[in-house]
C-alpha cells in the first residue's frame, strides 16, 4: 500500500500536472520523486532507487550536492538577475572557463535549454553566411534517429517521426539523412564502408541541394537518445571534411553527450573534430538550475562583431538566459567535475560497465550492445540472425523489473521505425564502485528471468 501521501499526490498529480511524453496509466503511475543522494532517488514513501537513467538528464556530479546549491544560493543574494544585453561576472568567468573545456576558440551565447542552444545555431548559421556576403545558405541537414529538442525548429531538425508527424508543418528548411547505425549495415557491408556510404549521403544532400543554400550540418557525435549509435571515426572525419569542403557549418549538440559523460570534457574531442558551433545544455549545471549555451568559434563571431549596421547584429535575446544564479552554479559544478576528476571517472566506469554487460551478448534477447564512455546501449532482438526489434512490451517488462528491484533504466530508439528496443544505461558519472555493482547486479538478474521468453 502506499503511505507518505502518495495516494494523494498521485490524484493531484493526475488533476494538475501535464507531464513530459509519457501518458497517465492508472497501472503505472508515475513515480514521485521526494529527494536525492549521489546516484539515488527516494520516492514519498521511501523507496530508494539507483538512477541509471541520469546520464540522459546529465545529473552528472549526482544528487544532493550542497556546493552547488551554495553557489546559486549564495549568487542569487548578491546578484539574482541582469540581462546580458548588459554583462555580469559569473557569465563571463562560466564563458571563459567553458572556452577552456573546448580546448579551442569560441565565443558563448547563453540560452536556457537545449532546444534554444540549438535555434541560437541555426540562426547563428544561417546569418553568418549572409554577414561573409554569401548567398542565403537557410538548409540544415540532420539526421534520422537524432534527437535536437521540442521548439518548433529543433523539432524540425529532429529525425524522430513520431515526435513530429503531428504538429506538421515544421520548418522546411532541414533535410535528413540516415544515421551510421553499424549494427543494422546491409549484409555483406564492412562498417567501414557502410559509415563511409553515410557520410556519402551528406555530401549528395549538400551538391544535390545546392552548396550555396545549406547553411549547416548538425550531429551528435554519437546519436544518444535515438539508439546509443556510435559512428566509425573514419565518418565524422569525412563529415568535417565534406563541412570545410562545401563551407558547410558543422553544429555539435553535446546536450547529453558533453560534460563528461563520453569520457572527454566533450564528445567531439574523442574524434578530434574541430566544430564550427557547439551546443551544451543540463550538463552545464548537472541539471540543478536551467542553463544552456551555444559556443561558436571565435572567427564565426567576429564576422557579427563590431558591426555598425544594426541589422548586422544577431537579433537574438534570451532573456533568462545566462541567468547569474545558473552561471555560478554550473561554474562550480564543473570545479567539482575537475576537483574530483569525474571526466577520467565516467571513462573508467563506461569500459567496467561496457566489459561486464558484454557477456549479455550471449542472452537470446540481446543482438548488440554499444557504449561511448558511460552511456551503454543494449539493443534487444528476438531473433539474432534477421535482428528483429523485441516488442515493446518486452522493453517495458524489463524495464518494469528493473524499477521493482529499485533501478530506473531507459529505453530509446525511434517508436514509428519499429526500434524503440534499446536499453540505456547512464548512471551519474560521481556513481561509486558499490553504485555501479548494483546496477550491474540487477540488470543481470533481470535479464536472467527474461532469457526464456
Ligand atoms: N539535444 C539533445 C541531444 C538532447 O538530448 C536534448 C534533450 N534531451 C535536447 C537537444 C533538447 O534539450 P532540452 O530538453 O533542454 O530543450
Amino acid at each position: 500500500g502506499t503511505t507518505g501521501g502518495t495516494e494523494e499526490a498521485i490524484l493531484k498529480d493526475r488533476r494538475y500536472l501535464w507531464h513530459n511524453i509519457t501518458p497517465y496509466s492508472e497501472q503505472n503511475p508515475p513515480m514521485i520523486a521526494a529527494s536525492g543522494s549521489g546516484s539515488w532517488i527516494t520516492d514519498l514513501d521511501g523507496n530508494r532507487y539507483l538512477d541509471g537513467m541520469s546520464g540522459l538528464w546529465c545529473v552528472n556530479v549526482g544528487y544532493g550536492r550542497k556546493e552547488l546549491a551554495e553557489a546559486a544560493y549564495r549568487q542569487m543574494l548578491e546578484l539574482p538577475y541582469f540581462p546580458l544585453t548588459q554583462s555580469h561576472m559569473p557569465a563571463i568567468k562560466l564563458a571563459e572557463k567553458l572556452n577552456e573545456w573546448l580546448e579551442g576558440d569560441y565565443v558563448i551565447f547563453f540560452s536556457n535549454s537545449g532546444s534554444e542552444a540549438n535555434e541560437a545555431a541555426f540562426k547563428i548559421a544561417r546569418q553568418y553566411h549572409q554577414q561573409t556576403g554569401q548567398p542565403f545558405r537557410h538548409k540544415t541537414i540532420a539526421r534520422y534517429r537524432g534527437y535536437h529538442g521540442s521548439s518548433m525548429g529543433s523539432l524540425s531538425a529532429t529525425g524522430q517521426a513520431q515526435r513530429k508527424y503531428k504538429y506538421e508543418p515544421l520548418s522546411g528548411s532541414f533535410l535528413h539523412v540516415s544515421p551510421p547505425d553499424g549494427y543494422r549495415r546491409p549484409p555483406g557491408q564492412t562498417l567501414e564502408q557502410f559509415n563511409l556510404q553515410c557520410a556519402q549521403a551528406i555530401e549528395d544532400m549538400v551538391i544535390w541541394e545546392g552548396a550555396e543554400t545549406v547553411a549547416a550540418v548538425i550531429m551528435e557525435p554519437v546519436i544518444t537518445g535515438g539508439g546509443v549509435i556510435v559512428p566509425e571515426q573514419i565518418y565524422l572525419d569525412r563529415v568535417q571534411e565534406i563541412c570545410s569542403k562545401y563551407g558547410v557549418l558543422l553544429i555539435m549538440d553535446e546536450v547529453i553527450c558533453g560534460f563528461g559523460r563520453s569520457g572527454r570534457k566533450f564528445g567531439h574531442q574523442n574524434f578530434g573534430l574541430k566544430p564550427d558551433i557547439v551546443t551544451m545544455a543540463k550538463g552545464l549545471t548537472s541539471a540543478y538550475l536551467p542553463l544552456s549555451a551555444t559556443a561558436v568559434r571565435k572567427d564565426i563571431y567576429e564576422a557579427f562583431k563590431d558591426s555598425t549596421d544594426e541589422y548586422s547584429h544577431f537579433r537574438h535575446v534570451n532573456t533568462f538566459g545566462g541567468n547569474p544564479a545558473a552561471c555560478a552554479l554550473a561554474l562550480r559544478n564543473l570545479e567539482l567535475m575537475e576537483e574530483e576528476g569525474l571526466v577520467a571517472r565516467a571513462a573508467v566506469l563506461g569500459e567496467r560497465l561496457y566489459e561486464e554487460l558484454s557477456e549479455l551478448l550471449e542472452h537470446p534477447l540481446v543482438g548488440d550492445i554499444r557504449h561511448f564512455g558511460l552511456i551503454t546501449g543494449i539493443e534487444l532482438v528476438t531473433d539474432k540472425t534477421t535482428r528483429q526489434p523485441a516488442p515493446l512490451d518486452t522493453v517495458k517488462a524489463i524495464i518494469g523489473a528493473c524499477k521493482q528491484q529499485g533501478l530506473i533504466i531507459g529505453k530509446n530508439g525511434d517508436t514509428v521505425a519499429g526500434f524503440n528496443n534499446v536499453l540505456t544505461l547512464a548512471p551519474p558519472l560521481a556513481s561509486t564502485d558499490d553504485d555501479l555493482d548494483f546496477l550491474i547486479k540487477v540488470l543481470k538478474a533481470v535479464m536472467n528471468e527474461f532469457a526464456g521468453s
